[in-house]
């Protein structure tokens, strides 16, 4: 097996650039946090490109432990978009995530692109604070000036 060279397509996938999943917010491929709000960035093509199979690779990842319980709120998102980046932050740390949009007494039918909640099961729910939260602890620490 020695000699075989690793595809093409690994060695450009640090060449992409980042963006936050918060903010929307463009980063270069050396930074590993946005500075605008903490986030830790992510590939914009893994999440343009995310095609059925690899949602179904991922559905694999879910841990068990973490899908027990009821459904609490562990995060709220400004958009559909970002629902859907979050829960693909807490589907790496395998807790099962459902977005749905915020409870309003009277939310109408037309905010189709409203705020959502982010919920998991309460077995996840402190493994997915934590997920949540590292990138914060992290920022502190963040590129060192010189
Ligand atoms: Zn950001």
């Amino acid at each position: 097996m020695a000699g075989e060279e690793p595809p093409a397509a690994v060695a450009a996938d640090g060449e992409q650039p980042l963006v936050c999943p918060g903010c929307a917010r463009e980063h270069p491929p050396s930074e590993r946090f946005c500075k605008a709000c903490g986030m830790p960035l992510v590939h914009m093509s893994g999440a343009a490109e995310q095609t059925v199979s690899e949602r179904q690779s991922k559905a694999r990842k879910i841990k068990p432990q973490y899908s027990e319980g009821k459904l609490v709120k562990v995060a709220g998102a400004q958009n559909g978009a970002e629902a859907e980046m979050i829960q693909g932050l807490l589907l790496e740390e395998g807790i099962p995530s459902m977005a749905q949009r915020s409870l309003g007494a009277d939310v109408p039918d037309f905010l189709v692109a409203g705020r959502r909640d982010i919920l998991v099961p309460e077995s996840g729910a402190e493994a997915a604070r934590e997920a949540l939260a590292w990138d914060e602890a992290l920022a502190w620490e963040g590129p060192v000036g010189s």
